[in-house]
């Protein structure tokens, strides 16, 4: 199996007592990160990006390596360098600032023939609402080609909407993106917070059947401690997710909860069971600090 995931990972720097930490992260790389810690060995997992050529570039890009996650498909732009978020800490209360507006990913879908290569062979292809919002120029429509001809070499396709209305130029525009890439997809990971406040879904049944009613095959509603529902081809599962009695950090909830589910799907395991890994690690992720959590990944059993 190979999984190829595109899209932004950014300098994060949070919080350390006076001082502050960096770190790496952004949510298809998260994504990445979970699905090479839980995949077999022999699986291939590759991040599709854009970054610069200086030295906080080279950095990502060793952090890449060291976690086993495939460069080969990083693109390096001379003139940019990768984006950069800090996480501030009022009240115990997390808030982020970002600076990625001339941030290298936006420009990872400039190239067709890069794109085709980096999707070549792949059996899954993830992306998300935040690769397609930071895009500049001919990017969405380079990369929704791209997909077009990878799925019809049978590739299949997954999309978290990862609805960001701070990084799109319009709500509007948003909204028919977001339902653009989704009809693109054979699998649909969405949250119901987000998809409730941006598409007025009173519950996540409407989520799951506004995508149904697009041709989506599968399509997974997240929606934190409450049921997930699945669905696929007609058949519809709720999944209760176990409670968890302190919630550290919700960073990469839903990052990691569709690592589990794509790794598990491909693994061969049926909707409920796929659901259950993700709603697994996720609950993991949630009770240690940080984006990306060795520690999450060792706590949880279902792929021990
Ligand atoms: P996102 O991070 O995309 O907003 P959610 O908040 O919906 O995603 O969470 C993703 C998944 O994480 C949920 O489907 C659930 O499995 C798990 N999760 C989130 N919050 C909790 C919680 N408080 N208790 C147990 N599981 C949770």
């Amino acid at each position: 199996m190979r999984l190829v995931f595109i899209g932004e990972c950014m300098v994060e720097i949070a919080p350390d007592g006076a001082a502050f930490r960096k770190g790496f992260a952004g949510d298809t790389f998260n994504m990445a990160w979970y699905a090479r810690q839980l995949c077999p060995q022999e699986w291939g997992v590759d991040f599709v990006s854009a970054i610069g050529a200086d030295a906080i570039s080279d950095e990502l890009a060793a952090f890449m390596d060291t976690a086993g996650v495939g460069t080969a498909h990083v693109q390096r732009h001379a003139d940019r360098t990768v984006g950069l978020y800090m996480i501030s800490l009022k009240d115990g209360e997390r808030s982020f600032s970002y600076w990625r507006s001339q941030s290298a990913a936006r420009r990872v879908a400039d190239d067709p023939t890069l794109l085709d290569a980096a999707f070549d062979g792949a059996d899954v292809v993830c992306l998300s609402g935040i690769t397609i919002a930071v895009l500049e120029g001919a990017g969405r429509d380079n990369l929704a080609a791209a997909l077009e001809r990878f799925r019809a070499g049978g590739g299949r396709v997954a999309f978290d909407p990862n609805i960001r209305p701070r990084l799109w130029e319009s709500v509007d525009s948003m909204r028919s993106e977001v339902m653009r890439f989704a009809a693109l997809s054979d699998i649909v990971l969405a949250s119901f917070d987000d998809e409730a406040t941006y598409f007025g879904d009173a519950t996540p049944l409407e989520t799951l059947h506004r995508y149904q009613g697009i041709g989506v095959a599968q399509i997974i509603v997240k929606n934190g401690p409450d049921p997930v529902l699945g669905t696929l081809n007609g058949e519809t599962v709720t999944f209760e997710p176990e409670p968890v009695r302190r919630v550290v950090d919700s960073t990469a909830a839903g990052d990691s909860f569709n690592a589990g589910f794509l790794v598990s799907a491909l693994s061969g395991a049926g909707m409920s069971q796929s659901i259950a890994a993700g709603a697994a690690l996720s609950r993991e992720v949630i009770q240690h600090a940080g984006a990306l959590s060795d520690e999450a990944v060792a706590a949880q059993k279902l792929f021990k």
